[in-house]
C-alpha cells in the first residue's frame, strides 16, 4: 500500500484541517474505512468535534478577510499550482479512488484527471470575471454591474465522486475569492484527507494563511452544522434527493444559498434512425461504468418497438463480455458496489420488478464467487420494464438498465420526461428533425441534454446539473462561477446635478 503513505495516509488520520494544520489526533470518535474490494478496513479518521468545527469557521472567516483582497488572477495561479501539485498525484490519488470507493481504476484515474481540467480551467476563469456595463438614463451617469466573493463556501458531496465533485465546487469557488469548507461523504474520509494533503503542499509553499481550503469529516449530523450556520452564506451539497430536500429546507429556512446537485433517473431515447452499433456500445458505459453509481448513469432506454429485440439482444451480447471484479485490475470493467447496502436495494429493486410483471432479460445475481471476496459485486442487469412503475421512477443507485418499447416520437419524449428527476438524457438518431426536436423547448426536460453521446462522462467546460427533483443547481464551467459570487449594480454619477430615475421631481 505504497500510495496510501505517499498521499500521507496512515493508521488514524486527523479529520479536521485549516489548510496546513491538521486537528483531532486526540478525539474519541473515528470513522473507520474499508475498501468495497474486500471488506478489509483502510484506516481510521476522526471524527470532527462540534468545538473543532467553530474552529474552522472562525478560521476561515478570518482567512476570508485576506483571500477576497487578492487580485483574481493571483487566486488563480494557487489553484494552477494545485493543478500540478494533482498531476504529480495523478496515480496515487486515483489509486485511493479505486480502492476506498471501488470504481475502476481508468476511472479513478478519469476522476483526479477531472480535478486537473477544472483547475486549468479556473486558472482561465479567474481572469474573467466579467460583469456588464448599462447605459445609465440619467446624463453623465455610469452604471455597471460588478461580482464580489460570498464568504465561506460550504460544499456536501457524496460517495461516487468522492474528489472531483469537491474540486468542481472548491477551485471555482477559490478564484472567486471565496474561502471552502469541506466534508466529504462519510463513506470515503480518506479521499478527503489525501486531496487536503496535496493541497496543503501548495499552501505551505505560497505561505498562505490558515483558513483558506478546510476539511472537516463526519457523517450527516457535522453536515447539518454546516446547513444551520448563518456564518456560511452558500452551501452546494451534492447527493441524494432526500438529502437535497432537507438541505434546501434548513438553509431556506436561514434565506441562504443553495447549489444542490441530486438524484438523476436518466435516459436514452433509441431511434429506428440510430446507428445501434454506437448506441450500444454508450449504452454500456452509461450503464454498467461505475457499477451504476453515477448521477448519469444510465438507468432507462427508451426504445424504437422496430429495433427493440435487435438493440436488446446486443446488450445482452456485450454484457456477458464485462468482466466483473477487482477494480485494481486492468481487464475490470465493473468493479463492486459501495456497500451491503447498496446490494440489497439492487435485490429490492429487482424483486419490485419482478412483481409488476417485468422481466429480468440478463444479470442482476450478487456474485460471491471465492475470487470476489466482499459480497458487494453483482452482476448488472437488463430488464423489461414500464416507465410508470413505482420502482422505475426510483433511482435505484445500482446497475439496473430498463428496456422501454415505444411507437412514435412524441411518446418517446413524454415517457422520456415522465419521471420526477431531471439530469442527463441523450438520444440515438441520425434523423435531423428527432435530434432537434428532443433538443427544443418541446424536448428533454434535463440540465443535460446530448445527441448521439451517452447520459454519462460529462466535460468540465459545460454547467453541469439537472432540473426538477435534481435540485436545479449547475457547477463546473460556462458562467456556473457566479453561483459563488454576489452581484453588485453600481451607478455612479459624475455630473454636478442629481437627477432622480424615471424622471422624478422631488424638490427639497
Ligand atoms: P447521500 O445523500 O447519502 O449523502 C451525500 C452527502 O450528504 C454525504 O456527505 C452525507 O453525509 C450528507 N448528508 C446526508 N444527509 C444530510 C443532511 N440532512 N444535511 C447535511 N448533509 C447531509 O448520497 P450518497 O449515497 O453519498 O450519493 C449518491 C447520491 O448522490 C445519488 O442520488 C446520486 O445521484 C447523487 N449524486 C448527484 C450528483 C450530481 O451532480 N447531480 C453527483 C454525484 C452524486
Amino acid at each position: 500500500m505504497d500510495f496510501l503513505k505517499k498521499l500521507g495516509i496512515e493508521g488514524t488520520n486527523p479529520g479536521t484541517s485549516t489548510g496546513q494544520k491538521f486537528y483531532g489526533s486526540g478525539a474519541k470518535e473515528k470513522l473507520s474505512s474499508y475498501t468495497p474490494i474486500d471488506n478489509t478496513q483502510i484506516a481510521d479518521t476522526t471524527i470532527t468535534t462540534r468545538e473543532e468545527y467553530d474552529k474552522v469557521v472562525e478560521t476561515a472567516q478570518k482567512a476570508f478577510k485576506e483571500w477576497r483582497m487578492v487580485p483574481a488572477p493571483k487566486r488563480g495561479d494557487i489553484v494552477r499550482q494545485i493543478g500540478l501539485e494533482l498531476r504529480e498525484h495523478k496515480e496515487d490519488l486515483g489509486r485511493l479512488v479505486t480502492y476506498e470507493m471501488g470504481k475502476i481504476y481508468q476511472e479513478g484515474l478519469g476522476e483526479v484527471q477531472e480535478m486537473i481540467d477544472i483547475c486549468d480551467f479556473a486558472v482561465g476563469q479567474s481572469r474573467m470575471l466579467y460583469g456588464k456595463t448599462m447605459q445609465s438614463e440619467r446624463p453623465r451617469h455610469r452604471m455597471y454591474e460588478q461580482w464580489h466573493p460570498l464568504g465561506i463556501t460550504g460544499i456536501i458531496s457524496a460517495f461516487n465522486f468522492p474528489v472531483a465533485v469537491y474540486s468542481w465546487n472548491a477551485m471555482i469557488a477559490a478564484i472567486c475569492g471565496n474561502v471552502m469548507i469541506w466534508k466529504g461523504s462519510e463513506k470515503t474520509p480518506l479521499c478527503g484527507i489525501a486531496v487536503q494533503n496535496i493541497i496543503a503542499k501548495v499552501l505551505k509553499r505560497n505561505d498562505l494563511p490558515e483558513g483558506i481550503f478546510n476539511l472537516i469529516t463526519g457523517d450527516r449530523e457535522v453536515g447539518e452544522w454546516m446547513t444551520e450556520d448563518e456564518r456560511i452564506p452558500l452551501i452546494s451539497a451534492t447527493g441524494s434527493i432526500r438529502m437535497g430536500r432537507e438541505v434546501a429546507k434548513t438553509v431556506g429556512a436561514r434565506l441562504g444559498k443553495t447549489i444542490l446537485e441530486l438524484g438523476g433517473n436518466n435516459a436514452i431515447i433509441v431511434s429506428k434512425d440510430a446507428d445501434l452499433e454506437m448506441a450500444a456500445r454508450a449504452i454500456a458505459f452509461g450503464s454498467v461504468g461505475t457499477c451504476g453509481q453515477r448521477c448519469t448513469s444510465t438507468r432507462r432506454l427508451i426504445i424504437h418497438e422496430e429495433v427493440f429485440d435487435q438493440l436488446k439482444e446486443r446488450l445482452v451480447e456485450i454484457y456477458k463480455d464485462v468482466n466483473i471484479g477487482n477494480p485494481l485490475d486492468e481487464d475490470t470493467l465493473v468493479g463492486p458496489l459501495i456497500d451491503q447496502d447498496a446490494v440489497n436495494s439492487m435485490q429490492f429493486a429487482l424483486n419490485e420488478l419482478k412483481k409488476q410483471g417485468g422481466e429480468v432479460v440478463y444479470g442482476g445475481e450478487k456474485l460471491d464467487d471465492n475470487h470476489l471476496e466482499g459480497n458487494n459485486y453483482v452482476r448488472p442487469a437488463i430488464v423489461t420494464a414500464k416507465n410508470e412503475w413505482d420502482i422505475v421512477q426510483e433511482e435505484t443507485f445500482a446497475p439496473i438498465l430498463y428496456l422501454i418499447k415505444y411507437r412514435d416520437f412524441d411518446e418517446a419524449i413524454a415517457k422520456h420526461n415522465g419521471v420526477k428527476q431531471g439530469l442527463s438524457s441523450s438520444v440515438f438518431t441520425l434523423n435531423l428533425r428527432e435530434a432537434e426536436t428532443f433538443l427544443s423547448a418541446r424536448g428533454s426536460d434535463c440540465g443535460i441534454a446530448n445527441v448521439n453521446v451517452g447520459t454519462s462522462g460529462a466535460e468540465i467546460g459545460g454547467a453541469f446539473g439537472g432540473e426538477k427533483d435534481t435540485g436545479g443547481g449547475r457547477e463546473s464551467g460556462s458562467d456556473a462561477w457566479k453561483a459563488y459570487m454576489r452581484r453588485q449594480t453600481n451607478t455612479i454619477n459624475w455630473s454636478d446635478e442629481l437627477p432622480l430615475a424615471q424622471g422624478i421631481e422631488f424638490e427639497v
